[in-house]
């Protein structure tokens, strides 16, 4: 309670945008070499937990919204939804989850809507790679963007708020083939809001290890740059001016006048047309960022060279940036300091950790947090 009150309340009441965080399970039995979880196993939390915390909220705040933070929720799909079902239809809170396609189907569809399932946001990563967790098989290219436009108008029917998240730059990524089917899902589904990442190697992960062994990272880039719209890599397949060209299309397409207005077409609902259109104008600051960087690329032979890999020397504009983050606090960490250490891969080792005995000690954790007395 304590907690709730200080994350999710404003001023000690509950708002109409509140949201309560909650898990219902940590880990995927997915292995995407990308994620952070990718060699966590799934753990679902003990059931009474999560029915003690939706009666909670069902007696307390009916209604409120609730953001499952589960790296994968409804893996034991019966068990979770069982749970959620037992709450009265008056007193369920609409939830938010990130879940895989592969889960998404049949009659599973229908119980999401009816506990009021209002936004999920699944992964489609790449249309050459991860198909088994977009429940695909070994398909991929253009008949798997088929059969996923289908999948998400599917969903649709039953949940109003949809997302699909891709990456861009993966080894299986090359040519012009990945950007034309990306901006033909864009154009096939306006209603589901598109989100592209750039690869980024957090440590302990195969894309790390795989991006240390083959001299990929920019080794004097600082961690504070590890996210979109920054490249802490070389590209597999593209250089990065044309790595960056990519992108501006795929921002472009997505930021354009035209997808505005789809997303208000019938298949949305009026609010999330409107948060997708707020979405939209917000992608166009991170389109002016690539722009940016893409400028800087093509005209300082020093950023390029240093995107290229051939030198280590972190560019002047990255210092800055670095210090305009950190405003006054800047002069606490000098030049020198801002270069990471980079580990020596550790996934080979994480991935021989026995599963069992991490999901018994995490069970084990959280049944001594059921029992501690903690007010519910
Ligand atoms: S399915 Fe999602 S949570 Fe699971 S490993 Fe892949 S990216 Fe991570």
């Amino acid at each position: 309670m304590p907690e709730i009150i200080a994350a999710s309340l404003v001023g000690g009441r509950l708002r109409r945008l509140s949201v309560v965080p909650l898990l219902s399970s940590v880990g995927c039995p997915y292995s995407c070499d990308f994620c952070v979880d990718w060699s966590n196993p799934y753990v679902l939390f003990p059931p009474e937990q999560l029915e003690a915390d939706l009666q909670y909220l069902a007696r307390n705040w009916p209604g409120v919204m609730v953001t499952y933070h589960d790296p994968n929720f409804g893996v034991k799909f019966d068990q979770v939804l069982g749970i959620v079902e037992e709450i009265p239809k008056e007193k369920r809170s609409p939830y938010i989850i990130e879940s895989s396609l592969s889960i998404l189907r049949g009659a599973k569809l229908p119980r999401l809507r009816d506990t009021k399932c209002l936004f999920i946001a699944p992964g489609v990563e790449s249309w050459n790679n991860y198909s088994n967790k977009a429940g695909v098989g070994a398909t991929v290219g253009k008949a798997k963007l088929t059969q996923v436009v289908e999948h998400f108008r599917e969903i649709r029917q039953y949940v109003p708020g949809l997302q699909a998240n891709f990456l861009f730059g993966t080894d299986a990524d090359q040519g012009e083939e990945p950007v034309e089917l990306t901006k033909e899902f864009m154009r096939a589904v306006p209603f589901v809001w598109p989100t592209i990442n750039i690869p980024t190697p957090f440590g302990n992960t195969p894309l790390y290890d795989r991006a240390l062994a083959n001299g990929q990272i920019l080794q004097s880039m600082p961690f504070s740059f590890y996210y979109t719209p920054y490249l802490v890599t070389t590209m597999p397949h593209y250089p990065p001016l044309e790595y960056y060209d990519k992108l501006i299309d795929l921002y472009s397409t997505m930021t354009s006048n035209v997808m505005l207005k789809g997303r208000f077409g019938k298949e949305s609902t009026l609010g999330f047309s409107v948060l997708n259109a707020l979405r939209t104008l917000a992608m166009r600051q991170d389109l002016a960022a690539l722009r940016l960087l893409r400028r800087m690329l093509a005209t300082d032979p020093e950023f390029l060279a240093f995107h290229e890999g051939r030198t280590r020397s972190l560019p002047e504009f990255y210092h800055r940036r670095y210090e305009q983050k950190l405003g006054r606090y800047a002069n606490l960490i000098s030049r020198a300091e801002r270069t990471p250490e980079l580990e020596k891969p550790a996934s080979s080792l994480a991935s021989t950790a026995p599963g069992g005995e991490v999901a018994d000690r995490l069970t084990a954790v959280i049944r001594s947090r059921a029992a501690d007395g903690f007010p519910r």
